[in-house]
């Protein structure tokens, strides 16, 4: 009989079985063997499973699945053949319900773990974090086609998937049109069809390879820096008709770009406006140095809260558009608002969060970096005739000081709504100078939500979060804070 009661050994290559506990890091499982963690991707907590041990380190190890011995009930069939290859939807293969609970989870543990806060999703210590707001679906069922926009890549190297592969079929792998495989910045999966946008954009997206093929049109070659098409991207607004497609190109070639836009007016007739991005640089982004408007306004519009926004080919707008609007609800609905108020809705973009709010307080001050957002602010509020507002362009960690304190009068109450990185330390410094007496902090990285919280903890109690779901299928979470002044 043994008697040897070490950890069993979990050495690089071995197979290991093990019973996957929670969802972790960036949408992997977590299981644990006497203390020892190891990460598994494409698991589900509850599933049995025998994983393959790639990589081990002195706290964590790293492991595939080989194969699931017994699958959890969480589980669910993903809709998509791309999935696990895919770099887009890591959480098709969940329940709905069970991925908004984990990303409720996620919060708390973001809150406990990057903050220090006492943290639980029962209210009874510390910081309570509500149940996520999810998607409605009419039947309950998992929500697709949520997405406003979409942004397809090209490449001169197709990455095929595990079932490509095992058809032992031989591809043509110097053109691809799709989306990114994980971790491969020079790789892209041809893809056929995508549930995340519309049926339309996956229609456009195969046109567009055809169309592309049958011309001799070169894609984007990453490591030579060569090639002419660089990204599709698509805007479908979540509340109008109208329709873009932004063609990225490394150079303009107008007579390319009027038979694209013959081949979209005789196919694709919905599309409104059709813009072509130049971006000659080396960084594989669809931005461009240029944009030629080939055919329409070379804008679309889309709605808020009843209010109308004008978007850009390279404007930033939230994504999902019905569930941005539940996140502005929150946001509103914690900052108590009352008539008197003055806010400041800082890391303001399009001025969307607001707009939306200003009929119900005297006057809101946008800041925001980038000049051209600052721009569309402007033009939105005057086209949805909304004069109490005010946008600033500038950069937080110097803009937010005394003097402009001075110059726009001190907040009741204080929006931020930061990139992923969170406050710049100077922005919570002036904060806790500041003090006002209500504050919401809106933001899509509850890690950094947390640490910036917890330097201002002598001064606000965070008294509730409401996590909100933006982006079903991924492990991606809006999480909205409410402070209160001690
Ligand atoms: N509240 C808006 C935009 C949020 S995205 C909405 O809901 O649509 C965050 C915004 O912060 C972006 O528009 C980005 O340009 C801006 N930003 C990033 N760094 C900034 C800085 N240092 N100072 C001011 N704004 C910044």
């Amino acid at each position: 009989m043994s008697t040897d009661t070490r950890p069993p050994k979990i050495k690089r290559g071995a197979s290991v079985e093990l019973t996957l506990e929670k969802f972790a890091d960036r949408g992997k499982s977590l299981a644990r063997v006497d203390g020892y963690v190891v990460f598994v991707p494409r698991g589900v907590p509850g599933d049995r499973v025998r994983v393959g041990i790639r990589k081990r380190k002195r706290s964590y190890a790293e492991g595939v699945i080989e194969e699931v011995l017994t699958p959890s009930p969480l589980r669910t069939d993903p809709r998509c053949t791309y999935f696990g290859t895919c770099g887009g939807c890591k959480w098709q293969h969940v329940q709905y319900d069970a991925q908004l609970e984990a990303k409720r989870q996620s919060v708390a543990e973001a809150f406990a773990h990057a903050g220090g806060f006492e943290a639980s999703t029962s209210g009874a210590v510390g910081i309570n974090v509500l149940p996520t707001i999810g998607m409605e679906t009419a039947d309950g069922a998992a929500p697709f086609f949520y997405r406003n926009k979409m942004e397809f890549s090209f490449s001169a190297r197709r990455w095929l998937t595990d079932w490509e592969i095992a058809t032992g079929e031989q591809f043509d792998t110097s053109f691809a049109l799709g989306l990114h495989a994980p971790g491969r910045f020079d790789a892209v999966l041809d893809l056929d069809a995508c549930y995340l946008q519309s049926e339309w954009s996956s229609r456009l997206v195969n046109a567009t390879r055809a169309f592309a093929k049958e011309h001799g049109w070169k894609p984007w070659a990453i490591r030579d820096h060569e090639g002419f098409l660089r990204h599709l991207v698509v805007r479908t607004p979540g509340n109008t008709d109208e329709r873009m497609v932004v063609l990225t190109t490394n150079g303009h070639d107008a007579e390319r770009m009027e038979a694209f836009a013959g081949m979209l007016r005789a196919d694709f007739p919905e599309t409104t406006t059709f813009v072509n991005a130049v971006n000659t640089g080396k960084a594989q982004v669809a931005f461009g140095e240029v944009y030629h408007t080939i055919f329409g306004p070379g804008v679309v519009h889309d709605t808020i809260g009843g209010y109308r926004f004008e978007i850009a080919p390279n404007a930033f707008f939230q994504t999902n558009t019905r569930q941005a609007e539940r996140l502005y609800a929150v946001a509103a609905d914690f900052a108590d608002l009352t008539p008197d108020d003055l806010v400041y809705d800082l890391y303001s973009g399009a001025g969307t969060i607001s707009i939306y709010l200003a009929e119900k307080v005297k006057h809101v001050v946008g800041v925001e970096l980038i000049e051209a957002a600052v721009e569309n602010a402007k033009a939105n509020a005057k086209a949805n005739e909304v004069k109490n507002v005010t946008f600033a362009q500038g950069d937080m960690r110097d803009l937010f000081a005394p003097a402009f304190i001075e110059a726009h009068g001190r907040p009741d109450v204080l929006i931020v709504d930061p990139p992923r990185a969170g406050l710049h330390p100077k922005v919570v410094e002036q904060l806790g100078k500041l003090r006002p007496e209500r504050f919401v902090y809106v933001s899509c990285n509850p890690q950094s939500q947390a640490r910036d919280l917890a330097l201002l903890k002598d001064i606000y109690r965070v008294e509730q979060v409401q996590p909100v779901d933006l982006f079903p299928h991924t492990h991606h979470v809006e999480a909205v804070a409410k402070l209160q002044l001690r």
